[in-house]
């Protein structure tokens, strides 16, 4: 992880300080003496995180901070503002600016080390999410990703072993969030797993439980794997701070608790969550864009090519037969030339919601072309795969199409090629041919039939 960390700070002294550290980390530093050189290195090279000054001449660090904030080509990069003093109505103020994070001079080695890390790591799977979501939006997708993040309340749920300390934290983020407090800490992760909650507070001040326990199970589990996770600990137990890192645990406070830096904290781990949620949804979205006829909503081409070879595969390893059936539907191009196109594809919709329902969960069902369509049934012998067929075959030609345009109800057939996987020696295309072979077989001895390929 050698990411590239932007040193701000009009103070020589200051810059060399944290220079020497973050190298010493095997970081990539560059630094600047002032923010118009700030934001110009921000604008000419990629940089993955920013320490900024607070009190620099020129324009201050909640300035520089505000502006990249509202550039779309810097607005990702994480910023922990660096400030003199340890005001609060400083990270107030950073916070407004939309900083990602605060350090306060002199900075301490741990604070520095635990959280430059952990805002890297999360750039980097926002990096990546951000190059698929540009990708599928290249490919004529959209992958929307617009729209603000919404400043409903966050919902939170507070793991905290002491009723008088609850209810100063609940007071706390009243503001902006929603808080079900739990003393039970099993009974926590049962209800991070069930509920939507976009953080999790653990304050660690149970008599005899290890709140690192609980913060593992959370990163283990399916449920709340991307769910933050911010600890409150003791002053110095910096031991457990750095394993709760290692553990995953997204950011900590040290006790006495100040407010303002809770709610701080609290706010840009929501904030996080929501873009990197949207972000996550839009990427399997395109995936999931990428894979499907959207016409029809069933599998494309694009899937059948690349899973077939898995399923055949499969099929081999486990000695298990497998069948495909490609079918077409009979003089499809008179329809499109009496009703129209838009008739046609009604068709088509229909024609694919009956060879859905005519299928097994199990099986794989795929529009290859125009009017053309593949089932791949695994498990399945060539007697069960001609049933399955003439099954389909007969919901097309028993129940008429009644397309919500059309006056009179459509009378359709569908021929149908299957062929059964020989597993020594048919590849993908092999397969698929002897199916093509089969259906025109079906096509030339007069349409609306299934024909078997020889094995
Ligand atoms: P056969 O019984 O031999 O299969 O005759 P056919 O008319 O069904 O076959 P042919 O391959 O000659 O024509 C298929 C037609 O399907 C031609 C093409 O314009 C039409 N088609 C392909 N894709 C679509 C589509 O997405 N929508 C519509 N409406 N028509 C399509
Ligand atoms: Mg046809
Ligand atoms: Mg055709």
């Amino acid at each position: 992880m050698t990411a590239r960390i932007l040193v701000v700070d009009d103070i020589p002294a200051n810059v060399k300080l944290l220079e020497a550290r973050l190298l010493a980390e095997y970081f990539d530093v560059l630094t600047a003496a002032n923010g118009f050189d700030a934001l110009a290195i921000c604008e000419r090279t990629q940089v993955d995180l920013i320490l900024l000054d607070v009190m620099m001449p020129g324009i201050d660090g909640f300035e520089v901070c505000e502006r990249l904030k509202e550039n779309p080509r810097t607005a990702h990069i994480p910023v922990v503002m660096v400030t003199a003093l340890d005001q609060p109505s400083d990270r107030v103020r950073g916070l407004k600016a939309g900083a990602d994070d605060f350090l306060t001079k002199p900075v301490n080695d741990l604070q520095l080390m635990s959280r430059v890390k952990s805002l890297v790591r999360l750039k980097t799977l926002t990096d990546e999410l951000r190059v698929r979501a540009a990708a599928a939006e290249a490919l004529g997708m959209d992958p929307s990703l617009g729209g603000a993040l919404g400043d409903e309340p966050g919902s939170i749920l507070l793991v905290d072993g002491r009723g008088s300390s609850q209810e100063r934290i609940v007071r706390a983020l009243r503001p902006v969030a929603d808080v079900t407090c739990m003393s039970d800490p099993q009974a926590a992760l049962f209800e991070a797993a069930e509920k939507p909650f976009e953080l999790v507070i653990v304050n660690a001040n149970f008599a005899e439980y290890d709140p690192l326990r609980l913060c593992s199970q959370l990163r283990s589990l399916e449920r709340t794997r991307y769910l933050p996770i911010l600890l409150i600990a003791e002053q110095g137990h910096d031991d457990m701070i750095v394993r709760a890192l290692d553990l995953g645990v997204t950011d900590y406070l040290v006790r006495p608790i100040e407010p303002n830096e809770l709610l701080a904290r609290s706010l840009t781990q929501i904030r996080r969550k929501r873009y990197n949620d949207r972000l996550r949804s839009s990427v399997k979205q395109s995936i999931e864009l990428a894979v499907t006829d959207g016409l029809t909503g069933l599998h494309n081409r694009r899937y059948l090519d690349s899973h077939l070879k898995l399923l055949i595969d499969r099929s081999v390893a486990r000695g298990r037969a497998m069948s495909i059936c490609m079918t077409d539907i009979d003089r499809f191009k008179l329809i499109n030339d009496t009703y129209g196109h838009d008739v046609g594809d009604a068709v088509l919709r229909e024609f694919a919601s009956r060879l859905r329902s005519a299928v097994r969960g199990a099986d794989l069902a795929c529009r290859y072309g125009g009017e053309e369509f593949v089932l791949v049934m695994p498990d399945t012998p060539p007697e069960t795969a001609a049933v399955v067929a003439e099954r389909l075959r007969m919901a097309i030609e028993q129940e008429p199409f009644r397309l919500g345009d059309v006056a009179v109800p459509l009378q359709l057939t569908a021929s149908m090629g299957i062929a059964t996987l020989s597993p020594q020696s048919d590849s993908p295309e092999t397969l698929l041919k002897r199916a093509d072979n089969a259906l025109y077989e079906a096509k030339r001895g007069g349409r609306n039939r299934v024909v078997a390929a020889a094995a």
